[in-house]
């Protein structure tokens, strides 16, 4: 019976712009900062503070919606959303309504099959409409159960937010976490958010609904609010999915409300019903005019936007011989993809480069945010890989030196000089390493000889132990196989 529902997904994501000031007012915007010091009578909504529009929060906002393949609107509107809730001072929340600045859209995503697919086996990628993106501010936060009672902190209140409406085009829990990843890769890449779903600068309401398979109408949907990781969105839907499938099979039907995921019990559980919706009385904000953005304003923000990072991801594996695999660990971060960028321009070999950075450098990378710190600079990266393509230390000894050249300004070529360190590549002192190791474990040339050629490794095993890793391998290979008769 369950093979024949089919499952209608659509998410609403709100994301806050990284702008330093809020979007009506000049406070700052803020993380972690004591509480109430950054408000200021316009975020507080005192009576007759008006707001003024962010000019950088609107160049964000349309970057985003550049980015993202939206036709931006000419002339659109703010709107007053009337609520009380602690939260929010005013009594209203500033956000876009009936003319938001931009429509349509879609999100290219990359859906991440479960087990099966090759590591190496180019990404499936989808395509999901977007409805519109808006701009709104964000509110404060309540906290509860502090010394007894619930306080509020409106540091957060007036940030500026996008908020990034996708039509229910999605059918899967994976493919709406493919579809969330990629979204977060655009913003984070163009710098207007920082992709910390922890944090809740980057959130999620997923809307879920089922449906038999092969026809168009839509089912009833359940709203899931502010799912904080990308695991939780796959969870939470499958676990929402599941429970219509139960409701719908034993004679019930879904009704239309708000549900939150409980981790602990891995289900959801109602949270308001469709009877209890607010009506949030929606009227045009007397205090602030028409949005306008003109053609020229608008062709200046295209002409600046960067690569997409799957476009990024492409190119990697198109142009510079990446695999799918490498290009996407590469494209984790744009200050990854940057640095790899760089050091590939400044090298000779960028599948060498791109090798070594996911082998030891990723695992000394620490990011914050958009920001990340890294080990070594792209050149001293560069350099280690040309002593190895020269010939003068070995993959081995490049690790080593990568090692002490960390967290230093030092040259690679220098270091390898103070340390002593460099690759044999004489021949004659290779023939002696080899000659020993052959005559020192006779068994084993014996059992290679007469056909176990497994054993190869072995003795090139031995020679690099014997020389400390530092003999030319090509050398030592050609060497032992003359040596063995093999
Ligand atoms: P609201 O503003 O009340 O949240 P919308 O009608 O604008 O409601 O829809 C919001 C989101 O719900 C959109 O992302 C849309 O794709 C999704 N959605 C709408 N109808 C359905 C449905 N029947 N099943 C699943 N998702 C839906
Ligand atoms: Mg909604
Ligand atoms: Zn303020």
């Amino acid at each position: 019976m369950s093979g024949s529902w089919e499952a209608v997904i659509g998410l609403e994501v709100h994301a806050q712009l990284l702008t330093r000031t809020k979007l009506f007012c000049a406070c700052a915007t803020s993380f972690g900062a004591p509480p109430n010091t950054h408000v200021c009578p316009t975020c507080l909504g005192l009576p007759g503070a008006l707001p003024a529009l962010n000019g950088e929060a609107v160049r964000m906002a349309v970057r985003t919606a550049l980015s993202l393949g939206c036709t931006i609107k000419e002339e659109s509107r703010f709107a007053r959303k009337n609520y009380f809730y602690p939260d929010l001072p005013k009594g209203y929340q500033i956000s876009q309504f009936d003319e938001p600045f931009s429509e349509g859209g879609f999100v290219e995503y990359e859906v991440e099959e479960s087990g099966e697919r090759a590591k190496d086996a180019p990404p499936v990628v989808k395509r999901a409409r977007l409805t519109r993106i808006h701009m709104e501010e964000d509110a404060g936060k309540n906290l509860h159960d502090l010394g007894g009672g619930s306080v509020v902190d409106l540091n957060r209140a007036g940030t500026p937010l996008v908020e990034i409406v996708g039509e229910p085009d999605l059918r899967t829990p994976a493919e709406a976490a493919g579809y969330l990843r990629a979204l977060r890769d655009v913003l984070v890449f163009l710098g207007v958010n920082d992709g910390n779903l922890e944090e809740g600068s980057f959130r999620c309401d997923a809307n879920v609904s089922i449906r038999p398979a092969g026809s168009s109408a839509l089912g009833t949907r359940v709203e899931l609010k502010n799912i904080n990781s990308f695991r939780f969105v796959e969870k939470a839907l499958a676990g929402e999915i599941a429970r219509q499938k139960d409701v719908v099979e034993s004679g019930g039907r879904v009704v239309q409300e708000t549900r939150g995921w409980d981790e602990k019990t891995s289900s959801t559980f109602s949270l308001r019903s469709k009877e209890t919706a607010q009506d949030y009385r929606y009227f045009p904000e007397p205090d602030l005019p028409p949005l306008h953005l003109d053609d020229a304003f608008v062709a200046t923000l295209r002409a600046s936007l960067a690569e997409t990072p799957r476009v990024k991801r492409e190119r990697f594996v198109a142009e510079l011989g990446l695999s799918p695999y490498a290009a996407r660990v590469l494209t984790q971060h744009p200050r990854v993809a940057s640095f790899f960028e760089e050091a590939a321009t400044l090298g000779r070999d960028a599948v060498a480069v791109a090798n070594f950075i996911q082998s030891e450098v990723l695992r000394d990378v620490t990011t914050r945010g958009v920001d990340a710190s890294f080990p070594v600079t792209p050149g001293q990266l560069v350099e280690i890989l040309k002593l190895v393509s020269q010939g003068k230390i070995s993959g081995k000894q490049a690790k080593e030196l990568y090692a002490k050249a960390k967290g230093t300004t030092a040259s690679p070529a220098a270091l390898v000089a103070d340390l002593g360190m460099s690759q044999v590549s004489d021949p004659a002192a290779i023939e002696a390493a080899c000659a020993k190791v052959v005559a020192d474990n006779a068994k084993q040339a014996e059992q290679y000889r007469a056909g176990k050629t497994g054993l190869f490794g072995f003795f090139v095993g031995q020679v690099m132990k014997a020389t400390k890793g530092s003999a030319n391998p090509q050398l030592v290979n050609e060497t032992l196989k003359r040596l063995l008769g093999g």
